[in-house]
């Protein structure tokens, strides 16, 4: 029988109903009780890194969970970490970033409805993702509602259904139905190594939507704080306001020479940013800004929070890097 780790961060997945809102119960020790049947599909042991909502979920976490997996990493087949959906894309983002050399998998899940309810999803996640787990994915994965995604290319895009989690520019990597169906020919292509955990993050990344009329001056007074670096979450194909009074162009500017990185990501949810595509985004270019292609604005914040820590204030590799598919969170 495949060993498999299951690691509780917290989430509506675990939480008890207290006072007409969910909060977190001591409901994940219960976990067996209600879902017995995941020992008939692996032999399973427990970790609880935290309890809480996915909100409260930090750098701090993602470097918990990642010691948790390399302490645990040869004797477990795979990981699955229960997790708020909230912030469930970040979280794996972050992990795929961290779990240089993965070989296995590691699979979040959580659910819309916590587990104690007659009506959960959480059972079905549960479930599947533990069964998942025993197949050889050697990837970070989110499992909702008969999905394996991988997990650095999700976006939460539903509150009230089931559907909690979409892929809009990948493909899936596993669907469940009658039977279990793997498709092999997503996963990353990964040379086979040792796996080596990279801890560093910086949280000195910030992120900026625009909307018609932003006022220029909010933005330029970002550049006195010490942000290494943006993502601008523009419009379309990543277009940004370039006429005199409205034009974000001199604040890109003025950050590049001060030697902090411009990144444009999209407010659209599928496709990728092309910045030679209208003036808007070339002006934008033109200044040094970098465009996301099919990234998230997630993975490009995890990303830049990534790269910063992995090469401090060594602009130039940053950049060199933020063009390279780390863990196949985007396609060039
Ligand atoms: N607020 C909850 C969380 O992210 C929502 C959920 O789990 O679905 O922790």
């Amino acid at each position: 029988m495949k060993r498999i780790l299951l690691i509780h961060t917290g989430g509506t997945f675990g939480m008890a109903l207290k006072d007409g809102t969910l909060a977190p119960g001591a409901f994940i020790q219960r976990i067996f009780e209600f879902v017995p049947e995941v020992k008939r599909i692996a032999e399973i042991e427990s970790h609880i890194v935290a309890n809480i909502d996915s909100s409260n979920i930090g750098i701090e976490h993602w470097v918990k969970i990642a010691d948790v997996i390399s302490a645990n990493y040869d004797s477990f087949d795979g990981f699955v970490i229960t997790h708020g959906t909230d912030t469930m894309t970040y979280t794996a983002t972050a992990l795929s970033f961290m779990l240089d050399g993965l070989s296995k998998p590691v699979i979040l899940t959580g659910s819309q409805r916590p587990l104690s309810e007659i009506r959960t999803d959480a059972r079905n996640n549960l479930i599947n993702a533990v069964e998942l787990a025993t197949y050889s994915i050697p990837e970070v994965g989110i499992f909702f509602n008969n999905k394996l995604f991988r997990g650095n290319r999700t976006k939460k895009l539903n509150i009230w259904g089931f559907d909690a989690f979409d892929s809009p520019n990948y493909p899936p990597l596993a669907e469940v139905g009658v039977g279990i169906e793997i498709y092999e020919e997503n996963f990353l292509k990964r040379e086979g190594g040792k796996l080596n955990v990279l801890k560093n993050f910086s949280d000195k990344v910030f992120c900026v939507k625009i909307f018609p009329s932003v006022r220029v001056n909010y933005l330029m007074s970002l550049l006195n704080l010490d942000v290494q670096g943006f993502v601008i979450e523009a419009f379309g194909s990543g277009n940004l306001p370039n006429i005199e009074g409205r034009s974000l162009i001199p604040f890109i500017k003025s950050a590049v020479e001060m030697n902090k990185v411009v990144v444009i990501s999209t407010q659209a949810v599928y496709g990728r940013v092309d910045l030679t595509l209208y003036q808007c985004g070339k002006d934008a270019l033109d200044a040094g800004a970098l465009s996301c292609g099919d990234m998230t604005t997630e993975a490009a914040i995890v990303k830049l929070m990534f790269l910063f820590g992995r090469y401090g204030g060594h602009t130039e590799k940053v950049v060199e890097e933020f063009y390279k598919p780390l863990a196949g969170e985007v396609s060039f």
